[in-house]
């Protein structure tokens, strides 16, 4: 033994050993490996996180098996999963878990073998005759095999001739046939046929962006990196298509490219216009998401590893995809927040990816028509490099924004449909043209409250109030999934005038059906669109015309083109506007913004209408100016005076139990033993009850930490934490950079 590999054990709370590493594998252990080795009387797995030539541990052991020949993790990633350990306070196991999939650690998932049939040798006309005389069924499968000239699939004979897979074993055991376990591969959207579509020449504006990202890909490899680019281009300007001209480039030169979307515009259409694409060169392309099954994450993640596909579109966890030789890493839509993991470890996609970029010294792109606060302050400050493009192609116009003042309209009419919504339905409908109407919340009441005693219907493990779902005839709790009969009478003194108040999507649907009874109206939220075929399904009737006004939540709110659509309505602007949260503006000018390049696709100019009981709220104004800059400018002052993001780093610390006053009481405790190892320059706030005070039949309190640097911040609070003994029934998460403040 001259050798020695550090390993962290699966599942073990991040236990590390040394092991020998017998001379025989001496070659193939690596930093990454997977490897089997002896603890006690077990053989368990693990990975191998450093290889040195000296330990200091006693009675060594040697690894007794080495899972494949190449590491299954390349040393980057390796290092990738250490940052993302020390940056967001987490177990390195955890982070590790997410560089490398259940199912491929996991030893048993294999390739999908499916027994493949072939000719084993040459067979003449009169052969099969004879053959044809006792056995007709036999004849007939050679015959099959014989006119198809490529091997068939077993169960494909089988079914085509339809004779039983003895009658191919028997031509097997005459050496007539050759059957063979082959690995097939699991392609989800095997089933499907891309029409190859070719690049479209660039505008004026886009070859202006696009030589910017020539020169950052040209430079990829070369010392100092090349800069982050942000392209801040308005919705329809043409980011995709850079995107995609960006990763031919890539390919070109013999590189790979991942693309994150977020997982809510990973929509077919969003695949097909990549796959279509690369088809025309014959690219491979991987898709990875979280509606996969297992072996179609294994055989994806496995056409990642070997480099037969060299794109890989997928959610955030994508950022960890096993390319080898990244020449680009694109962020579309990188404000989106579903880009944070809120699970351990608690990663930020987008900024993950920045920093892969940066360690493989290869070109990141963000793009966004609303860049989050954070990315363009870096664009702005000379971070990144900031690219635009201000017009959509064919010179569009944006749509125009009508501002509807609920504060007098609902009084005048209905509060879900104003008058000037209704008015502006109607003349879209006599035109055949189609209406998209947008509320983000489910359901069809939001509150339930009685109109005697006061009493408002919460969720029993919450402190939010149910929502109706008329369909169901249930209440529903949209954070733990609590469902109870739609109760009728009050559950408190019994009256039966409990009143249903607050508007879901179910609603508008029911409001809107009612106002216009001609039309047809669909509904696509998360109660509707269980399956995911129904999604695809409601999709395509909209595209062909066979629905003429479109509700829905954030599910259509982004990444859809529909040319017909000319009008889009915002039912309630002001939902997520006064909530305790620091980024409640900016979420909300990107919504309309977003919501609001819906409109006007096509050679119509397009036209929003917004509903408000807070028209003059300046996230509200600049989106109806589309002016992000003037946005930006105002919000950036704020943070800045209030000392927020991107001015700090924001670390959310949640403590949580089922038993109040224990949570209280550890909050206190850690927030003490903070106070004595945080540095002057670190900002610890009070601690107090989350302002989702309850979930999940879980207490909660929060601790808020504001540092300027964070590694060496978030080291402290671990050795807090760590030295810090709590209830059995009390936990403490910490989220860095956290977005979720509720
Ligand atoms: P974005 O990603 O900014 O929303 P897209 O790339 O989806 O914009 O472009 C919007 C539409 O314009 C798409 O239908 C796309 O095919 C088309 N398009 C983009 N670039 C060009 C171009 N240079 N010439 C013609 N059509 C284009
Ligand atoms: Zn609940």
């Amino acid at each position: 033994m001259s050798k020695f590999a550090r390993v962290l054990l699966d599942d073990s709370g991040g236990r590390v050993f040394d092991y020998g590493i017998p001379e025989a594998a001496a070659a193939v252990v690596a930093v990454g490996s997977r490897v089997r080795v002896p603890v006690r009387m077990r053989a368990l797995l693990g990975t191998v996180i450093a290889v040195s030539e000296t330990t200091e541990a006693e009675g060594i052991r040697e690894i007794s098996e080495v899972m494949s020949a190449e590491p299954t993790m390349s040393a980057q990633l390796i290092r990738l999963a250490e940052w993302v350990a020390n940056y967001y306070c987490c177990p390195l196991e955890a982070a590790l878990r997410s560089v490398l999939p259940g199912v491929i650690r996991k030893a048993e998932v294999g390739h999908k073998k499916r027994l493949v049939a072939r000719i084993a040798r040459e067979v003449s006309e009169e052969e099969i005759a004879t053959i044809r005389k006792r056995a007709p069924n036999q004849a007939e499968v050679i015959v099959t095999l014989l006119a198809a000239k490529t091997p068939m699939l077993v169960s494909e004979i089988a079914e085509k001739c339809s004779v039983a897979p003895q009658t191919i074993r028997a031509l097997e055991k005459k050496g007539l046939l050759s059957v063979e376990p082959e690995t097939v591969a699991r392609d989800p959207h095997g089933s499907e046929t891309f029409v190859p579509n070719s690049k479209l020449e660039l505008n004026v504006e886009q070859t202006v962006v696009f030589a910017r990202v020539l020169a950052a890909i040209a430079a990829n490899g070369l010392e100092p990196a090349p800069k982050p680019m942000l392209l801040h281009g308005v919705t329809g300007s043409g980011k995709t298509e850079i995107y995609l001209q960006a990763i031919q480039q890539v390919l070109d030169r013999g590189e790979s490219a991942i693309l994150l979307v977020p997982e809510i515009s990973l929509t077919p259409q969003t695949v097909e216009r990549f796959k279509s694409r690369f088809a025309a060169t014959q690219h491979e392309v991987a898709v990875l998401h979280s509606h996969l099954s297992e072996g179609e994450r294994h055989d994806e993640w496995h056409r990642i590893r070997s480099g037969a596909a060299r794109v890989v579109i997928g959610a955030r966890s994508a950022v960890f995809a096993p390319v080898e030789k990244l020449g680009i890493v694109i962020v579309d839509e990188e404000h989106e927040n579903t880009y944070k993991q809120e699970e351990m470890p608690r990663y930020h996609g987008r900024d993950l990816a920045v920093l892969r970029g940066h360690m493989e010294k290869c070109a990141v792109l963000l793009g966004s028509a609303t860049p989050s606060l954070e990315s363009y302050h870096h664009a702005v400050a000379g971070k990144y490099e900031l690219l635009r493009l201000t017009v959509r192609v064919d010179d569009q116009k944006m749509p125009f924004i009508r501002i509807v003042d609920m504060r007098m309209e609902a009084k005048k009419s209905s509060p879900i449909i104003s008058d000037p919504l209704a008015k502006a339905i109607t003349a879209r409908l006599e035109k055949k043209e189609q209406v998209i109407l947008f509320l983000n919340r489910r359901g069809f009441s939001t509150t339930l409250l009685c109109g005697k005693c006061g009493y408002v219907h919460e969720c029993p493990n919450c402190s939010i109030s149910l929502t109706f779902h008329r369909a169901a005839n249930r209440v529903v709790c949209h954070m733990c999934g609590h469902l109870a009969v739609a109760p009728t009478k009050c559950p408190g003194c019994k009256d039966p005038g409990i009143k249903y108040t607050g508007t879901g999507t179910e609603k508008v649907e029911d409001t809107v059906c009612k106002f216009f009874p001609k039309a047809v109206v669909k509904r696509m939220d998360a109660d509707v669109m269980q399956r995911r075929e129904a999604y695809r399904e409601t999709l395509n009737a909209f595209r062909t015309g066979k629905i003429d006004i479109l509700v829905g939540t954030q599910m259509i709110a982004k990444g859809l083109h529909f040319p017909n659509v000319t009008l889009v309505g915002i039912v309630n602007a002001d939902m997520g506007l006064h909530l305790p949260d620091f980024r409640a503006s900016e979420r909300t000018f990107q919504l309309l913004t977003q919501v609001a390049g819906r409109a006007g696709r096509g050679d119509v100019e397009g036209e929003v209408v917004v509903q408000s009981y807070t028209p003059f709220h300046p996230a509200i104004q600049f989106a109806r100016h589309h002016d992000f800059e003037g946005f930006y400018e105002q919000e950036i002052e704020w943070r800045q005076k209030m000392g927020q993001p991107p001015f700090t780093h924001f670390v959310l610390i949640t403590v949580r139990s089922p038993h109040q006053e224990r949570g209280r009481f550890s909050t206190e405790t850690l927030h003490r033993r903070l106070k004595e190892a945080l540095p002057k320059n670190v900002t610890l706030g009070e601690f107090a009850p989350a302002p989702l005070e309850k979930s999940h039949g879980n207490f909660r309190f929060h601790i808020a930490i504001r540092a300027h640097a964070i590694t060496k911040v978030s080291r402290m609070i671990r050795d807090v934490l760590d030295k810090l003994t709590m209830p059995e029934d009390v936990f403490a998460v910490v989220d860095v950079d956290a977005i979720q403040l509720l």
